[in-house]
């Protein structure tokens, strides 16, 4: 006999086989036993959840020439036929593969005949979200005005794509995912049924992978067995399920826990190409974080942790996070999923996430509240095309690692990159400029900035990018960063910033110093400057924003320096 799939063997025959929907299964078996039982069914939920077993286990049973306690016999031969698929009486159809109207129109010229054998004749429709308009409304036509002795069993994954109409004449169900103590039930059962030896945590990641889907877990199962000599090992789970290995997790965490973008997208790369799911690495990380938490939080909670997921190595690094950290990592990573599961994008998405989350500095920045008030898909979509850059340039430099070409960039311990922020701005230079600047001198730095750009090598200009003009005075130029990575990798190159100098000097034609700052650091510097310099000459009687405008020296000065478009006085 043909190998036949460990769902199809398994396939439930009664409603107490039914695992994880006991309100549901019990409902249809008082409604069997009662013979109260409506004519259309609408059964929607997660795929795997039972739906189509359902649907067949009550044709069967509404049949059943011995019914007992509303439970089809599995005896009679109403049964018998219906579960060697030869009962003609019960009509299955898959409207993903039959969605035309003419099919429908089908079942409404065939469902005036009575049942030839059995008592019902039951329509199962398959994922019915597929129907065309055309067939929804000839279905629903045949909903109005049922014949007697017809049931319609539909079930859909996406019941929020069925016509509200169809709905108002369904009895509907809701089958939610099985947990997961259920999927591991299930499976013990039927291996040990089977005499086949199991690794628990096989087992363990195969039911977590199943994600709520019985079908999905035991064809898993099926595939995991299929590898190796009759048995389930751990390794055979972890290759069928795309399970990252605690290898794995540990050297992209610890990347992310030391503030190395380019160590930690290797790792992304490692993991990608190793064939593992950007889903499913999703969804580690956050039970990774979420472990991590509990852990840094108090001896109590430590309990709660997921043994599985934290093996030693695992806690040997958590000490390197604190707990905003990972929950901005927790964030950052839902975000992603949900980016992910539209998109066929998924790479660059998980770049991004991971140049993101190394980089704690981003994660500051993000939190400033002013940041968040502009267009959120905008935002959204000028991050990204930054991102991409930096993610370009990090795989340069990865290029350059591995081939050995590019020196090594000097390790930067955490807490050294946090400290030093400060001492590396350079405020004397900055105010310098800002003391003498003029919206002329701006506009110029603007307009040969592209020049100055392609004077650069690939490198550094994919360093630049992310930077532009902010302030001019006839001498100098305030150029702000949007990621402080770069800015300090900018600023620690003195060589760079020479040629940066000479350059700018020889487009505008003057001596010209080139001043870098952290664009997140740049409205208090830029604020600081205005109140310090302004400050005992401020109005006491504001009157309107246009007055202010005119009459406010901090204003004056402020269009003076970055331009009336973009000076806007606001009320405190
Ligand atoms: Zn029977």
């Amino acid at each position: 006999m043909a190998y036949q799939a460990l769902y199809r063997v398994w396939r439930p025959q009664t409603f107490s086989d039914v695992i994880g929907q006991d309100v549901i299964t019990q409902t249809l078996r008082n409604a069997v036993a009662s013979h109260m039982t409506s004519h259309a069914y609408l059964f929607s939920g997660p795929r795997g959840t039972g739906k189509t077993s359902c649907a067949k286990i009550l044709a069967k049973a509404v049949n059943c020439l011995n019914p007992h306690d509303g439970e089809p016999c599995n005896e009679c031969e109403i049964c018998k036929a219906a579960n060697e698929n030869r009962l003609n009486d019960v009509i299955e159809i898959d409207a993903a593969s039959n969605n035309g109207v003419e099919e429908i129109r089908d079942i409404r010229d065939k469902v005036k005949y009575a049942p030839t054998e059995a008592k019902f004749k039951v329509y199962i429709i398959d994922e019915v979200h597929m129907l065309s308009q055309g067939a929804f409304n000839a279905l629903l036509k045949t909903l109005e005005e049922p014949p007697a002795n017809v049931m319609f069993i539909l079930a859909t994954t996406e019941p929020q794509k069925i016509p509200a109409t169809i709905i108002s004449r369904t009895q509907s169900f809701n089958f939610r995912r099985i947990s997961r103590q259920d999927i591991l039930k299930r499976m013990t059962f039927i291996l040990d049924d089977k005499k086949i030896k199991y690794d628990e945590e096989g087992l363990n990641i195969i039911a977590a992978s199943a994600e709520g889907g019985m079908r999905d877990a035991l064809s898993i199962l099926d595939q995991a067995l299929s590898y190796g000599d009759d048995e389930l090992t751990l390794k055979n789970a972890q290759e069928v399920t795309g399970a990252l290995s605690n290898e794995q997790i540990v050297s992209y965490m610890t990347a992310i826990a030391d503030d190395k973008p380019a160590e930690a997208l290797t790792s992304l790369y490692q993991i990608l190409a190793s064939g593992r799911s950007a889903l499913r690495f999703t969804e580690m990380i956050i039970r990774v974080c979420r472990n991590l938490i509990l852990y840094n939080s108090n001896s109590d909670l430590s309990n709660q942790m997921d043994k599985s997921v934290m093996t030693d190595e695992l806690l040997a690094i958590a000490n390197k996070f604190d707990n905003n950290r990972l929950f901005y990592i927790v964030d950052q990573v839902s975000a992603t999923q949900k980016n992910i599961k539209n998109s066929n994008q998924t790479d660059i998405y998980m770049e991004i996430l991971t140049v993101k989350i190394s980089e704690p500095q981003v994660a500051q920045q993000q939190t400033q509240p002013e940041t968040t008030s502009a267009n959120d898909s905008q935002v959204e979509s000028v991050e990204f095309d930054k991102l991409r850059d930096e993610i370009s340039h990090l795989q340069n430099e990865i290029k350059g690692l591995s081939t050995g070409v590019q020196k090594a960039e000097p390790a930067k311990p955490k807490t050294h990159r946090r400290a030093n922020n400060n001492t590396r701005l350079n405020k004397t230079a900055i105010y310098k400029v800002l003391g003498s600047a003029t919206k002329d001198d701006l506009n110029a730095a603007k307009d040969i900035w592209p020049d100055l750009m392609s004077m650069l090598s690939i490198s550094q200009r994919a360093m630049m990018k992310v930077s532009d003009p902010v302030a001019a005075s006839p001498a100098g130029v305030v150029v702000a960063f949007d990621y402080m990575m770069w800015f300090e990798q900018a600023q620690d190159d003195s060589e760079f910033l020479q040629e940066l100098t000479d350059n700018a000097g020889r487009l505008l034609k003057k001596d010209c110093q080139i001043v870098l700052v952290p664009k997140k650091d740049w409205p208090t510097i830029r604020k600081e400057y205005i109140d310090n310099n302004i400050d005992s000459n401020k109005p006491t009687n504001v009157k309107s924003k246009e007055e202010t405008k005119k009459t406010n020296p901090t204003v004056d000065e402020a269009v003076k320096l970055f331009g009336d478009d973009i000076v806007d006085v606001k009320d405190d």
